[in-house]
């Protein structure tokens, strides 16, 4: 008997960075913040998903009293800075098991007071879509802190059609 009856060739869509990173962007998507959202996904060496996160105010508090604006001449109680919590800080907060070791799919380079929380979980590596505050001195604050915890860091390059494939997709299994 032929044991190869019914056999197709397939590929999947979707390599484990693009899987990963898409993952942090539809997290991002949840966030309510009109200027900034981002999202983020913590994975093991067996690319098992351990926690998600995306930016928002503190949970269980009355997020109407907050101000989600950006202007930075607001008195500082005036400001969303005083209050958000980042994407990557929602998620180590969030997470059921140890982030020793995992990987970070975050559609924003983190910032330095996460930086600081990603070297104290002892994460390895962390993988960013945008670095828009390159230039900054809390970037490089990040960055150091970041080396000298030996976690690597790299940009992820998503190819142009993924978005309208996914699209495409997305409609396909729409009813
Ligand atoms: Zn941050």
């Amino acid at each position: 008997m032929d044991s190869k009856v019914n056999f197709v060739p397939v590929t999947s869509n979707l390599n484990w960075d693009e899987y990963f990173m898409l993952q942090a962007m539809m997290a991002s998507f949840k966030s309510k913040d009109p200027n900034t959202k981002v999202g983020c996904v913590f994975v093991d060496d067996n690319n098992h998903q351990l926690s998600m996160g995306y930016n928002g105010q503190i949970a269980g508090i009355d997020e109407s009293q907050l101000p989600w604006g950006n202007d930075k001449t607001a008195p500082l109680d005036q400001q969303k800075y005083a209050y958000v919590v980042h994407s990557e800080a929602n998620a180590i907060l969030h997470a059921k098991a140890s982030l020793d070791g995992s990987r970070c799919y975050v559609t924003l380079f983190p910032c330095h007071e996460c930086a600081k929380l990603l070297a104290t979980v002892k994460i390895k590596e962390v993988i960013y879509l945008s670095d828009k505050y390159s230039s900054t001195v809390e970037n490089q604050i990040s960055k150091r802190i970041l080396d000298m915890s030996n976690i690597k860091y790299r940009e992820l390059t998503l190819r142009k059609d993924i978005v309208q494939d996914l699209c495409d997709h997305f409609q396909s299994v729409i009813p």
